[in-house]
């Protein structure tokens, strides 16, 4: 390989062509503080590694398993790798960016509190298989969040391994399909409203139940008389989302659940939503049966590459017996873990267990961290100003973009609008990626799909007055553009390291490398 300068550049990279807006070229390809940045594979070397190994012994072998020939990782110096990383970081977004409204994803703030003490020694250095005497402390945080998840939700108990919240709904419907197999009943169908998320008919198919639809009525809201309907002895239950992904508390839950258990199903509540509702709402008061939390929403740990998720499922008192291992029990003064050696005793109906040890740990520690430190109050204040945010944001665009269900009252935590509206030609995607040279992430786009162009918006509490009303200006000035036919914003983005891509292809054969091979 030739030699690199710090961005990785070779000679045959310079294109020499014009950049965007027929702005001249730079020799690097850099344009400023945007950096170009080849793949790992196209800067990396066999000859350079960051690492110092012990030379091989002549006679190491392990047989079948010794390597003959390298395979071809790429090799970088310490300062190369971390340069590499950086800059990719940079053509990211997150939320200690910029407002991130990313509907139905609730990126809020992550407060670094939760960070100091998750690094904390007896936190962060202790391993799933010490001696249980040597990680009370660990176990404590575990029993004092479920603690707290099952008094904000009105529930009878928790499970607290599941990894995501697809994960819990995974664990919710397993409890109420071991539920209906203690009874000695095979139902085999998940009712699922229409404005779902698509995870919900995923894991219902995934359990082996038949998916049926559910349809909304004009005021965005599950049609409950539909729902009731269709109620039966094949019905194993429902699948809702409250509040529901057009941004709706379902006002109908308890008239819905109350049918649902006369008819001998069970309510699986899908809780992305909790963030609108958490300290005013108790899910256990409309007769849920099973829902799952995102703690990296609604309690405010990171999502996706700031950390793993979490999803414990909060279950009503009849599911609670085939809640999954382990459980975290007081056992004779002390915490202890339920697993497969004691459940007889303590768990004995347990469908099962669907991780290696006992969840995220580091999120439930960042949880509880971010429980205590707002305390009963300050979680019920978190909701209102979720809503008051997102009320805001509809309220200061419905005049120039369609608010489909405007009409049906105030939004929860999240505003809907719809492309109705836009010039011939104009839809949400254009919007979209005019946000991206706005210096914002897009919002959610075509979700859910009983709006034709969604665009879901979710604010967040975490912003402020300032900061909401610059968006609700790129978004107006975005909205008007599109209004008047602004050519220029189908081609957006003008301004990001890369124009707009053809989606299809860019998924199906992405162009990865520099050379575009
Ligand atoms: C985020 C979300 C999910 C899935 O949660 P993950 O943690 O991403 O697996 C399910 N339903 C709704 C409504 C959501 O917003």
């Amino acid at each position: 390989m030739s030699t690199l300068n710090p961005a990785g550049w070779r000679p045959e990279m310079t294109s020499g062509e014009a950049g965007a807006g027929g702005v001249p070229a730079t020799f690097t390809g850099n344009r400023a503080l945007m950096l170009e940045e080849p793949l790992i594979f196209e800067i990396g070397t066999r000859e350079t590694t960051g690492v110092d190994f012990d030379e091989v012994a002549e006679d190491f072998d392990l047989g079948p398993l010794t390597r003959s020939a390298p395979i071809g990782l790429a090799g970088l110096s310490e300062s190369e790798t971390v340069r590499h990383y950086t800059r990719l970081s940079r053509q990211n977004y997150a939320i200690d960016l910029g407002l991130f409204p990313l509907g139905s994803c609730t990126m809020k703030h992550n407060p670094r509190l939760n960070e100091k003490v998750a690094r904390m020694a007896g936190f962060g250095d202790v391993h799933p298989l010490q001696p249980q005497e040597t990680v009370q402390g660990a176990l404590a945080v575990i029993h004092e969040l479920a603690d707290w998840l099952v008094k904000l939700t009105g529930m009878a108990s928790v499970a607290m391994s599941p990894k995501a919240g697809a994960h819990g709904e995974l664990c919710g419907i397993l409890c109420i399909k071991a539920a209906l197999e203690a009874r000695g009943e095979d139902r085999r169908v998940l009712l699922v409203p229409e404005s779902a998320h698509g995870t919900n008919p995923a894991t219902a198919a995934f359990a082996g139940f038949t998916v049926e639809g559910i349809p909304a009525t004009s005021e965005g809201r599950v049609d409950s008389d539909a729902l009731i309907a269709r109620l039966g002895p094949d019905v194993a239950g429902v699948m809702i989302t409250n509040p529901n992904t057009c941004g709706l508390f379902e006002r109908d839950m308890k008239k819905i659940s109350d049918a649902v258990h006369a008819a001998g199903g069970y309510v699986y509540c899908d809780g992305a939503n909790f963030n609108a509702i958490v300290g005013r709402v108790r899910p256990g008061d409309l007769g849920v049966d099973a829902m799952h939390i995102n703690l990296h929403k609604t309690f405010s740990t990171p999502h996706g590459g700031g950390g793993p998720g979490s999803g414990p499922v909060v279950l009503s008192a009849a599911l609670a017996p085939y809640a999954p291992l382990p459980v975290v029990k007081p056992v004779d003064g002390k915490l202890r873990l339920v697993e497969e050696e004691n459940a007889a005793d303590h768990q004995p109906d347990s469908f099962g267990r669907m991780t290696a040890f006992h969840g995220q740990m580091g999120m439930f520690t960042r949880a509880l961290t971010y429980i205590l430190s707002h305390g009963s109050d300050g979680l019920r204040q978190v909701a209102e100003d979720a809503v008051l945010n997102a009320n805001y944001v509809l309220r200061s665009l419905d005049d120039v973009l369609e608010a489909p269900f405007g009409a049906s009252g105030p939004c929860m935590h999240e505003a809907l609008f719809s492309d109705r509206g836009l010039a011939d030609g104009f839809s949400t995607n254009d919007i979209a990626k005019g946000l991206i040279d706005e210096g914002y992430h897009p919002m959610t786009v075509y979700f859910p799909l009983v709006v034709h162009g969604a665009m879901l918006v979710e604010p967040t509490e975490t912003e402020s007055l300032d900061v909401l009303d610059q968006f609700i200006g790129a978004l107006r000035s975005l909205a008007i553009r599109a209004k008047q036919g602004d050519e220029a914003l189908k081609t957006a983005p003008h301004f990001a390291p890369r124009a707009r891509l053809d989606e299809t292809l860019a998924a199906r054969k992405p162009v990865l490398s520099w050379q575009g091979e």
